[in-house]
């Protein structure tokens, strides 16, 4: 054996950098489940299944290749952090030299560098280049600019990609952005199809049997678990999507509805961030859909952007910012996180919805996780940090890299505007308009101080009145506060007072409920 290839758990693909030039006869495979991984945060027990069975399914894919897999699984062989598996990998086989892919984020990262000197060893950290943009692309695209927008980052990807570009040069469609095609609300009458699940194996039965006794801080129901687990089954979750939910996947990107918690959208993230499905493969194959004619413009555009130009951007953003990123809270959040979210119990029904639905399932979809939840935690100043880690905890494809920024920067403006050029703060009125869960709810998304007024109504004026000195002079907000200065100071006075009275209740821990049904 002449080197140690040290394979981390969202690095599940045999086209890894630091696989790609293995070779079974002198290299051995290390993977560790440790400790230290399972407990940062109280992850979702679903999402512990699925990293462990991927893993070891994964294990079990490499020694098929008649590689030799040093793994430490955490019930035979705990470990209790990366550097301790490696120790003992060391001990039993001194080699000297160890090969990684980066890690994808800041903790992990710091962790692996300091293996050369803790080991004396040769390290060598390659790469990962399985993202479309190598990170010195986006140190690039940050470089004299004031403002680090998706859409520029995204234009720029198409074009080195030439994915959705014609040979001239031009965006397929003649625009970059089919954005206005994407805000239908669902029919009532719509029929939804449910995405392709997939029966638990052996080795994942096994774990999720032990999880709960095993993992007593971890969150969530393991019950409905149907995760695909291996690439091939995750594959066949990516022809299901392409050809039975793309095509609509444009029309209702923003829907939410009681039918359904995941609607048009793919379930395809956890996939893709532990390295079962490649990101440049599932691009391309919704291009290939676009371009037989079996998906409009609209949805191939709208669902590419998301991986593309989203994902793509987001992790370019996280290592440009550095680990400091995350720490503090632009409008001085300091509410503890409500209880209600880790059991869902809450009567406001969008809420309670997206809540269950997370615990219920490890997912909720973007719009769930952006426009509801996130809302309700920016405008009613809950702690970003407390937000943060429940993020990090209860979704399926949950990493640092992805969860941060989109928590910190896009749901929170925590980060004070990097990321998001204004807090994606709504009322009732837009959750009524794009979901059907006003109409099974206690309150009302058209009234604004009644006791059975929707609380989102009064706590946006009052995100905005308590905020205005840092986002009063925002142009693109320039007309909700147009719309509070003209109001009457009655109001005003109601509206404050009524956020006011909701806020110091649920810091009691008791939502004020409506006192009459609508
Ligand atoms: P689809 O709607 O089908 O989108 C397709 C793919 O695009 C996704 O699979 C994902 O790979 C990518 N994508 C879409 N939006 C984003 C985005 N904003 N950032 C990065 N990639 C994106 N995504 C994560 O992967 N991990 C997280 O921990 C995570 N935390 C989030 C927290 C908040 C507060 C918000 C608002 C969003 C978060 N997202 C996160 C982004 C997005 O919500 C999820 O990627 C998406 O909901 C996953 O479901 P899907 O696969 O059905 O996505
Ligand atoms: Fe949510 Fe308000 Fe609608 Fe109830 S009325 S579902 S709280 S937006």
């Amino acid at each position: 054996i002449k080197s140690i290839r040290f394979i981390l758990g969202d690095q599940l693909s045999v086209s890894l950098a630091s696989l790609r030039d293995a070779d079974p006869d002198h290299d051995l495979i290390v993977m560790a489940e440790p400790n230290s991984e399972a407990n940062y945060v109280a992850h979702h027990r679903q999402k512990i299944v699925f990293i462990l069975s991927a893993m070891r399914h994964f294990a079990q894919e490499l020694r098929e290749k008649g590689f030799a897999v040093c793994y430490f699984d955490y019930e035979n062989q705990p470990t209790n952090s990366f550097t301790d598996a490696l120790k003992l990998a060391l001990k039993h086989h001194p080699v000297k030299q160890v090969i990684v892919t980066e890690p994808s984020e800041w903790r992990i990262l710091s962790e692996v560098e300091k293996w050369a000197d803790t080991f004396d060893i040769t390290l060598d950290v390659r790469e990962d280049d399985r993202f479309f943009a190598p990170l010195s692309a986006f140190a690039e695209f940050a470089e004299n600019r004031k403002e680090l927008r998706m859409e520029y980052f995204y234009r720029q990807l198409r074009r080195t990609t030439g994915i959705l570009m014609e040979p001239d040069g031009k965006p397929v469609g003649d625009q970059w952005n089919f954005d206005h095609d994407n805000r239908e609300r669902l029919p009532d009458d719509h029929r939804l199809p449910s995405p392709l699940t997939f029966k638990p194996d052996t080795i994942t039965q096994a774990l999720l049997e032990r999880v709960v006794e095993d993992f007593p801080n971890a969150s969530g129901k393991h019950e409905s678990f149907g995760w695909a687990v291996t690439r091939q089954d995750a594959l066949e979750a990516l022809d299901h999507f392409i050809e039975h939910r793309l095509p609509l996947f444009g029309d209702y990107q923003d829907a939410m509805t009681v039918k359904s918690s995941t609607v048009y959208h793919s379930l395809l993230s956890g996939y893709i961030n532990v390295g079962l499905l490649l990101p440049d493969e599932v691009c391309r194959a919704a291009e290939v859909a676009y371009r037989n004619g079996n998906v409009p413009i609209n949805a191939a555009e709208g669902f590419i952007r998301q991986i593309l130009g989203w994902r793509e951007y987001v992790r370019g953003l996280y290592w440009h910012m550095g680990p400091e990123y995350g720490k503090g809270s632009y409008f001085d959040g300091r509410r503890p996180l409500p209880a209600f979210f880790w059991d869902g119990d809450v009567a406001m029904n969008c809420l309670h919805r997206a809540i269950t639905e997370t615990l219920d399932n490890a997912y909720a979809h973007h719009i769930q996780r952006l426009m509801v939840i996130g809302n309700f935690a920016l405008l009613s100043g809950l702690d970003p940090k407390e937000v943060g880690e429940w993020y990090l905890a209860v979704y399926i494809d949950a990493f640092e890299w992805v969860e941060l920024p989109n928590t910190f920067g896009m749901a929170l403006y925590a980060d004070g505007g990097k990321m998001a050029s204004k807090p994606y703060a709504a009322s009732g009125k837009y959750i009524n308009r794009m979901s059907d869960y006003c109409s099974a709810c206690q309150y009302n998304p058209n009234k604004n101080t009644e006791s059975d007024a929707c609380p989102f109504n009064a706590l946006y004026w009052h995100f905005l009145d308590r905020n205005v000195d840092k986002l009063g002079r925002n142009p693109r907000l320039a007309m909700p506060y147009r719309n509070w200065s003209r109001m009457n100071g009655n109001s005003k006075t109601a509206l404050i007072e009524q956020a006011e009275h909701f806020l110091t209740q649920m810091d009691t821990g008791k939502i004020p409920k409506p006192s009459h049904q609508p």
